[in-house]
C-alpha cells in the first residue's frame, strides 16, 4: 500500500508548480489535478498528473479514496481581475462552485488538512496601507469575491467537521524558480514584473505605468512583491503546521514592505542592463495606492523566514525565466 498522497489542484500552474517542486523534493507523494486550461504538463516536476477538473466530483472522490489523501492544497482558479469583471459567473463557477464541490468531496473522504490559495484582493481598497489579517474584507471585483466566498466555506466547514485549514492570502507574487526549471508562462500576462521582463527581452514593445499621481513618494503605486519560492516554502510550512496539530488560521504572504512601479521598472533596467521603453498613462481602475502585508503572523505561527527578500533577485529570476521561455518557444517553432 502506498503512503497517503497529497492532492495538489492547479499544480501545473505558476505557483502550484513551484510548490509541487518543493514538496516533491521533500519526498512527499503527490497527485496533481489540473485541467491544463492555463497550466502546462511539463511544469509538473513531481508526482502523478491527472488531467481533469476540480469540479468533477466523481473524479475527485475517486482520487481522494484511491490515494488515501489526507491533505489538499488548492491552487486551481482563474486569476485575471479584469476578466472577472467582464465574466463574473466564470469566476464564481470555477473559483467558488468548484471549491464548494472539492470541499464536499474532502468532507466525505475525511480529508484532514486543507491549504487554500487566497489573495490580498479580499481586502479591496483598504483604509490602511499596512494590512493585517483582521482588516475588514471588502473585495471590489468578482475575483476577490470568489476567493472570499471560498474562505467562508472553508471556515464554516471546519467549524462543522474535523477539517483544519490554512488560508494564505498572497500579495504580489513574482520571480521564478532560481534553478530555471519553471516559471510563469501565462500568455497575455498583466502583472507588472512579468510584463516588464517581457518588454526587457523584446517580447513586448514597452511597458506602461498606470498612474503617476498617486499619494506615494514617486507618484506610482506601491506593492509588496514576494518571490514565488518563498511563497512555495510557506505552503510546506503551513502543511507541517497542520500535520503537527496546529490550529486553522489565515496568513498574509508578503514581505511587509513594498516597491513603487518606478522602482520595479528601474530594477528591471538595472538587471537587464538595458533601458525600457516606458510610457506613463492614466490610473487603472481599482488600484489602491499602496498595499503591503503585515506579515508578522506568518512569521510567528509558521516560523516562516523569507530567503529572497530582494527585488533584484526577484527580477533576475523572472528575467532568466523569460529568456529561457523565449528559447523554448523558438525551439518549438
Ligand atoms: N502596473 C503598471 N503597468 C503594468 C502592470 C501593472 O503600472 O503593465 C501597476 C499596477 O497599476 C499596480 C502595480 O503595477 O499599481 C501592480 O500591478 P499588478 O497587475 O502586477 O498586480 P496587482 O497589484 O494589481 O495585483
Amino acid at each position: 500500500m502506498h503512503e497517503p498522497a497529497i492532492l495538489v489542484t492547479g499544480g501545473a500552474g505558476y505557483i502550484g508548480s513551484h510548490v509541487v517542486k518543493q514538496l516533491g523534493r521533500s519526498g512527499r507523494r503527490l497527485v496533481v489535478l489540473d485541467n491544463l486550461s492555463t497550466g502546462f504538463p511539463d511544469a509538473v516536476l513531481h508526482g502523478e498528473l491527472v488531467v481533469g477538473d476540480t469540479g468533477d466530483m466523481d473524479l475527485v472522490r475517486e482520487l481522494l479514496v484511491r490515494h488515501r489523501v489526507r491533505a489538499v492544497l488548492h491552487f486551481a482558479a482563474h486569476i485575471v481581475v479584469p476578466e472577472s469583471v467582464r465574466d463574473p459567473l466564470k469566476y464564481y463557477r470555477n473559483n467558488t462552485c468548484n471549491t464548494r464541490n472539492l470541499l464536499a468531496c474532502c468532507a466525505a473522504a475525511g480529508v484532514e488538512h486543507f491549504i487554500f490559495s487566497s489573495t490580498a484582493a479580499v481586502y479591496g481598497i483598504p483604509q490602511e496601507t499596512f494590512i493585517d489579517e483582521d482588516a475588514p474584507t471588502a473585495p471590489i471585483n468578482p475575483y476577490g469575491a470568489s476567493k472570499l466566498m471560498s474562505e467562508w466555506m472553508l471556515r464554516d466547514l471546519a467549524a462543522a467537521s474535523q477539517l483544519r485549514y490554512v488560508i494564505l492570502r498572497y500579495f504580489n507574487v513574482a520571480g521564478a524558480d532560481p534553478e530555471g526549471e519553471i516559471g510563469q508562462r501565462t500568455p497575455e500576462a498583466t502583472h507588472l514584473i512579468k510584463v516588464a521582463c517581457e518588454a526587457a527581452v523584446g517580447r513586448r514593445p514597452g511597458v506602461e505605468i498606470f498612474g503617476t499621481d498617486y499619494p506615494t513618494p514617486d507618484g506610482t503605486c506601491i506593492r509588496d512583491y514576494i518571490h514565488v519560492d518563498d511563497l512555495a516554502a510557506a505552503h510546506l510550512q503551513a502543511l507541517a503546521h497542520l500535520e503537527g496539530g496546529g490550529a486553522s488560521t489565515i496568513l498574509n504572504c508578503g514581505y511587509g514592505h513594498g516597491y513603487s512601479v518606478r522602482e520595479v521598472l528601474a530594477a528591471v533596467e538595472r538587471v537587464s542592463g538595458r533601458p525600457l521603453n516606458i510610457r506613463e498613462t492614466g490610473r487603472r481602475p481599482g488600484d489602491p495606492p499602496a498595499l503591503t502585508a503585515d506579515s508578522r503572523r506568518i512569521r510567528e505561527v509558521l516560523g516562516w523566514r523569507p530567503r529572497h527578500d530582494d527585488l533584484e533577485f526577484i527580477v533576475r529570476t523572472a528575467l532568466d525565466w523569460e529568456r529561457a521561455l523565449a528559447r523554448k518557444q523558438a525551439a518549438e517553432g
